[in-house]
């Protein structure tokens, strides 16, 4: 018998991501494909943007899915805008903001990191307080590996003359993101958390402010957002190639237009549902656990309603009582992060997974299991 036959049963995904895709997307990833430059799919591209630009909160022409996970946006923020040598001045508070300083370190910058207890958010004060004028500030909007939703509104508009470079993968079309408003200047995300997408794109956004101080000859080729802008970013309805497309890369054709019916599908529901839709599920979700004698790990007041960081009671094996969720009630919640990978739980509610019945689902399994 085949060791990897066909998959004939569903997980329910409320760990930190992927998150179950919405039902559109999946079914999008079943329709004939196109080549990456028919015209029916360069529509379908613009319309992705024009999309995305709605789900930011931005009119950045620069703005576009980038063919990667999440962790390609980080690297394109980072080796498009910072010049050998530039300040840059991080948000630690989980593994993402430590991940962006070695990314950041790596494309030349002279990173100061702002270490803060985990499970708190970003100090803006101490931000600013990190050096007298950086080049940069960088900062994670919601902290996947500790639960925690920082302040990038405040953050935006005290940072001056500097950029801003924000990671909303967990945030975009989740909880309430304003780029514009918030004076974010480049933004990246992933798909397959909040977005209900499958793994696979990096929604990027960049400002002209940004896009005018950029590297002009960055080291990463497929990452030069000088390039891609002929290719995607400056869709051709905006003149910036003359109306036609230059070949850069094949586009992953069909996750763009499964992005596509996912953001459709959100756009209908409304964003600022969808943000109410999964700020109601966590508080629900959280309500359920202190009600079961649990206690939460994010501080309050800056917990995310999307992803909960609960602390494993003493006694009880985490690893064990994942095995039992997984196996037994088909539900995949994670592990902690770091220091906490054994004392944490982290289930995620995202997307798709933003439900009622899905909150329900995992109290009662996680209940049975604890018990077990
Ligand atoms: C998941 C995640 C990433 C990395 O995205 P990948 O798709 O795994 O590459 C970056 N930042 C945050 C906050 C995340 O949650």
């Amino acid at each position: 018998m085949s060791s990897v036959g066909p998959v004939i049963f569903e997980r329910h995904l409320f760990g930190p991501g992927p998150s179950n895709p919405y039902p559109e997307a999946t079914d999008a990833l079943s329709r004939p494909l196109l080549g990456h430059l028919d015209p029916e799919f360069l529509r379908i591209m613009d319309e992705t943007c024009e999309l995305l630009r709605q789900a930011w909160g931005t009119t950045n022409a620069r703005t576009l899915p980038i063919s990667a996970t999440g962790s390609a946006g980080m690297e394109a923020a980072f080796v498009n805008t910072v010049h050998e040598g530039d300040v840059v001045v991080v948000g630690v508070n989980g593994l993402f903001g430590q991940r962006m300083c070695d990314v950041a370190a790596r494309c030349g910058a002279e990173v100061v990191a702002v270490e803060h207890e985990w499970g708190t958010p970003v100090d803006v004060q101490r931000m600013l307080d990190a050096h007298p004028h950086p080049t940069m500030y960088a900062a994670v909007h919601a902290e996947t590996s500790t639960g925690v939703r920082s302040d990038i509104a405040a953050l935006g508009a005290a940072k001056g003359d500097a950029l801003l470079v924000t990671d909303a993968v967990t945030s975009l079309a989740g909880i309430e993101l304003r780029a514009d408003d918030w004076g974010i200047d480049v933004g990246y995300a992933g798909t397959q958390k909040c977005l209900g997408v499958a793994p696979g794109l990096a929604p990027f956004t960049i400002n002209d402010r940004a896009f005018a101080r950029r590297v002009e000859k960055p080291r990463s080729w497929y990452l030069d957002l000088g390039l891609l802008g002929g290719y995607v970013g400056e869709a051709s309805s905006r003149g910036a190639t003359g109306g036609g497309r230059t070949y850069h890369h094949t586009a992953p054709v069909a996750m763009v237009v499964s992005l596509h019916a996912g953001l459709t599908r959100i756009v209908e529901e409304g964003l600022e549902n969808v943000w109410a839709r999964h700020e109601a599920v966590g508080k629900q979700l959280q309500d359920g656990l202190q009600s079961m004698g649990l206690e939460l790990f994010a501080q309050e007041g800056s917990r995310l309603p999307e992803l909960t960081t609960v602390k494993v009671p003493d006694g009880v094996d985490s690893a064990a009582v994942r095995g039992r969720l997984l196996e037994r009630h088909g539900i995949e919640i994670g592990a902690g992060v770091g220091q906490y990978a054994a004392t944490v739980w982290r289930i995620g509610l995202m997307g798709h997974n933003a439900r009622p019945d899905a909150a329900l689902l995992v109290l009662a399994a996680l209940e049975e299991a604890i018990k077990a």
